[in-house]
């Protein structure tokens, strides 16, 4: 699967807010998206998704020009996307919020539940809760719900906004994990993150977005690097830095030890 864009443009109303982006996302390929507040890479998924309609330029996904096709024509050839504020129904159950993101295949029940039995293997803290209200579960729990729901339909392009945001340093870690592990099963991840640092530390390539344009690209590591980028992101999001307790396995390991190198300005 490749993702590629070519000059779009999108907006509301009369206004455009993203401006002529150049972007691709390659199989196995953690890119993140960077960004203030309002630059537009909400916006960016939206379009990529088509929430919001593309006013000019191309999205070619595998191969196929997808510009034009309606959001369930998007998920059908796999491109998946969890919105900001996980947007989870919370008067339904767990089982039946993953349960919705199978709907789009149409999928026959027992395919569904295989797939929800992945996907409950995957967060064995959804397994134990699956009757439960969803509207009942704490912000990260809801967080993996959203994600979970998004697996449901075995995307190969998995589009993630804002995953951590607003979640305790523990969880931002194990969000984190999960997003390298199911890069490292095959999917394809497209994030936006408010955490620069975090999310440059384990992305293979970045974009950083200003006033809805590509200010700068490269790898995760070059980014990182960047006294650009330093100096106007790599402030955001680091209150976790101090919980070492919290830094268990190998690559919270490397995203702590990543944190550390960034030079400080
Ligand atoms: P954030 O992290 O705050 O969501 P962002 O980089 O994702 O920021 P967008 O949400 O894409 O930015 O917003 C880009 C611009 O588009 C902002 O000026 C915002 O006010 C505007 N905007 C976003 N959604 C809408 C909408 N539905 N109607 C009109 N304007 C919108």
């Amino acid at each position: 699967m490749t993702l590629e864009l070519q000059r779009l443009s999108a907006g509301y109303g009369g206004m455009d807010v993203i401006h002529d982006i150049d972007l691709t996302v390659r199989p196995r390929e953690i890119v993140t998206l960077i960004g203030a507040n309002g630059a537009g890479k909400s916006t960016l998924l939206k379009t990529i998704s088509g929430l919001t309609p593309s006013r000019t330029g191309t999205i070619t996904f595998n191969g196929e020009r997808i510009e034009g096709a309606p959001t369930a024509t998007r998920m059908r050839l796999g491109i998946v996307h969890v919105p900001e504020g996980r947007q989870i129904f919370s008067g339904l159950s767990v089982s039946e919020n993953l349960e919705l993101g199978a709907y789009i295949h149409r999928r026959r029940s027992d395919e569904a539940d295989a797939q929800r039995a992945e996907v409950a293997t995957r967060f064995p803290m959804l397994r134990e809760r699956m009757l439960e209200v969803a509207g009942n579960l704490s912000g990260g729990q809801q967080q993996m719900l959203a994600i979970g729901r998004g697996l449901m339909s075995r995307p190969k392009l998995l589009m993630l906004d804002e995953p951590s945001l607003g979640l305790a340093p523990r969880l931002v870690t194990e969000i984190f994990d999960l997003i390298v592990s199911l890069r490292d099963q095959g999917l394809a991840i497209l994030l936006s993150e408010q955490n620069a640092q975090l999310s440059l530390a384990i992305a293979d390539r970045g974009y950083v977005i200003e006033n809805g344009r590509v200010a700068l690209t490269g790898s995760g590591q070059e980014l990182l690097q960047s006294k650009d980028v330093a100096d106007r992101y790599l402030g955001v999001g680091v209150r976790h830095e101090s919980s070492s307790a919290h830094m268990e396995n190998g690559i919270s390991r490397r995203l702590h030890n990543l944190m550390r190198s960034v030079p400080k300005t």
